[in-house]
């Protein structure tokens, strides 16, 4: 059986805790690896040894930090195939899409090329009579990545770019379920020649994370995953002082307006609600057509697109629209709340809770479902189901969907479809939502702005990737200074103007 290893200082590294998790291939529902889970002890050793790394890159100049990013973006590329392979055989996601994972967070290391741009403090001569004033950012230290399965390489890699190349160390704790292409990652940063050490991959559950947490060591944490987590790593983060940046669940919702191309908007929905299985934060999940005539024409629209879906392993190549989920307790959740939308009244108007793919009955395969006449009140609007189930929420008014949107616990992502730019300014406007789209359904920023969602789809300060995600990885330091010519007086014993 295949393990995955540690990195620990440039080395693949056996665990010590006796302690592993099973990796499944969720195509055929195999055990195709065991993880490593890392004691308290492993990952406090782990941190030490991290610390003593980070001072010597944290005293390396920000260009030659930077040309570790550079040397990065040609290893990815040289080895995307092979990764997005492996990404595909952990996680379940197509090849084009497992490409796409990786394509995603390398975009965000081109970024962190800018480094020194972006690390740049900020000056002001004569601030008073000989005085100059200056601002610095300094790396934390060492910080800590806290990651999901969703994107197994696109969000540790969103971390690792801006974090490694503002001089800070990094525990990456991937998500256990598809560990194997951050150690993947790891050994190509090591190639790019960053030093050993500075990039620790420890692997673990509640264990792991709760030694991060409780380190007096860690300076910062950013964190990606469910809400509860987020929350729960938010509010433990911060006992020990620590800076957290903890990302969470969401409930995206796209409004449909009566004046949009009902084509476009459905092949859009089909593409965001079904895509990678709906595992994806930015994931369309709920439609909100406005008017009874939109909604029973975009139904209409969406039932022969959805039955026409490919459902298959990722080894079909491009027959394929979308993967099996990740664990068969993903799937046994995703079924049970299409079977609570039935019993609250929602009308399943696509019900493939029969499906099975030949071949593969113990893959962790979820056809597509389509519910109309959702109502607010039900578990399947409330609850994130991260599952291949949409849900059509009828609204009598643009108001009434843009107060559906607003009234939502969670706030990353949304989007509206109308050929009317005053409406689209209204929505972008007024939602109280992270991230919106204007006729795209997925709007998921470029590397150079920033990323993350609002209410509780995001607990803590600044967004991921962009120049927020420098700011969050340095410390801003001000000194004032005048040198002994410009001393005019003797001592001072109030606060005055400089001037
Ligand atoms: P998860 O919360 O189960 O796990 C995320 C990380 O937390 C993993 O590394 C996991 O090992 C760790 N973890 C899990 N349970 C823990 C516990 N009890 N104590 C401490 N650590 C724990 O999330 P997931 O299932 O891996 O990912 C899917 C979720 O992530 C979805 O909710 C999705 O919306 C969200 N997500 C959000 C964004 C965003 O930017 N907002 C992006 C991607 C995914």
């Amino acid at each position: 059986m295949r393990q995955v290893n540690h990195w620990i200082d440039g080395k693949d590294t056996a665990g010590t805790s006796g302690r592993t998790a099973d990796v499944f291939n969720p195509a055929t529902g195999e055990v195709q690896a065991k993880v490593a889970l890392a004691s308290k002890a492993e990952m406090d050793d782990a941190i030490d040894r991290a610390a003593q790394a980070q001072v010597k890159w944290g005293a390396t100049n920000p260009q030659r930090r930077a040309r570790v990013m550079m040397k990065m973006v040609d290893l990815i590329n040289r080895d995307m195939d092979k990764m997005a392979e492996m990404l595909s055989s952990e996680h379940g996601k197509t090849f084009p899409d497992a490409k796409g994972d990786i394509q995603r967070g390398l975009e965000v290391i081109e970024f962190a090329i800018g480094a020194p741009h972006q690390l740049k403090g900020e000056f002001i001569d004569s601030a008073g009579p000989g005085i100059d004033m200056y601002s610095m950012r300094q790396p934390l230290g060492v910080v800590a990545a806290i990651t999901p399965f969703n994107f197994p390489a696109m969000i540790p890699l969103w971390k690792l770019g801006p974090a490694l190349a503002s001089g800070n160390a990094v525990i990456l704790k991937p998500s256990e379920r598809d560990p194997t292409v951050p150690n993947m990652l790891a050994q190509l940063f090591q190639e790019a020649g960053l030093p050993d050490g500075v990039l620790q991959v420890v692997h673990g559950d509640k264990e792991a994370v709760d030694a991060i947490l409780d380190s007096e060591v860690i300076q910062a944490v950013g964190f990606v995953g469910s809400t509860p987590i987020a929350q729960y790593i938010y509010e433990r983060a911060a006992q020990t002082g620590k800076r957290a940046q903890c990302f969470g669940g969401a409930k995206n919702h796209m409004i449909i307006m009566p004046d949009a191309d009902l084509d476009q908007a459905a092949d859009a929905l089909v593409g965001a609600g079904f895509g990678a299985a709906g595992e994806r934060c930015m994931a369309i999940s709920v439609a909100v057509p406005v008017g009874e005539k939109t909604a029973d024409a975009l139904i209409e629209k969406l039932v022969p697109r959805i039955e026409k879906l490919k459902v298959g392993p990722w080894t079909a190549g491009n027959d394929v629209d979308y993967g099996p989920v990740v664990t068969r307790a993903a799937k046994e959740n995703i079924l049970r709340l299409v079977n609570r939308g039935v019993e609250q009244g929602a009308e399943l108007v696509v019900d493939s809770r029969d499906f099975s793919l030949q071949g593969y009955e113990d893959g962790f395969f979820v056809g597509p479902h389509l519910f109309d006449r959702v109502t607010p009140d039900m578990d399947i609007y409330k609850t994130e189901i991260f599952g291949p189930v949409l849900s059509t929420v009828r609204a009598g008014s643009y108001e009434e969907a843009l107060k559906l949107t607003m009234d939502h616990e969670y706030g990353n992502g949304t989007a509206i479809f109308t050929r009317d730019g005053d409406t689209a300014r209204d929505f972008a406007s007024r939602v109280n939502v992270g991230m919106i789209g204007i006729n795209v359904p997925i709007p998921v920023p470029l590397a150079y702005f920033t990323f993350g969602g609002w209410k509780r789809s995001g607990f803590g300060d600044l967004n991921q990737h962009g120049p927020d995600a420098f700011r969050f990885y340095t410390r801003t330091k001000t000194v004032t200074s005048r040198w002994p010519s410009g001393i005019k007086e003797g001592s001072a014993f109030n606060f005055k103007a400089m001037d």
